[in-house]
């Protein structure tokens, strides 16, 4: 009965860890960490809006045209707009179009 327990313990115990590290993982998971502009990390708290690697503080805007949230330092001024990346990209695809 004492070697039963013995077991039983050890057992709990290392599911306890499991569980543990599983449940940190989840945290960092809910928190939602995005990549950071400067360091290319997956260190952009979201929430804090602030790189937790180089401290790069940055926010949200939402884009003129796609209406999506981005990152200001990711966007692109134009006139008195900012653009999403991925909208920069079309425009300016667009404009080198125009042009040639
Ligand atoms: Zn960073
Ligand atoms: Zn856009």
């Amino acid at each position: 009965m004492g070697m039963y327990q013995t077991i039983c313990l050890m057992v709990s115990e290392s599911d306890f860890w499991d569980v543990h590290s599983q449940k940190v993982l989840d945290r960092m998971h809910d928190l939602d960490f995005d990549e950071c502009p400067i360091c290319l990390l997956d260190s952009f708290d979201m929430e804090g809006l602030q790189c937790q690697l180089c401290g790069h503080e940055d926010s949200y805007i939402d884009c003129i045209e796609c209406k999506e949230e981005f990152l200001a330092s990711l966007g692109e001024e134009v006139g008195d707009y900012e653009l999403c990346p991925v909208c920069v990209r079309a425009d300016a695809a667009a404009f080198n179009h125009e042009k040639y």
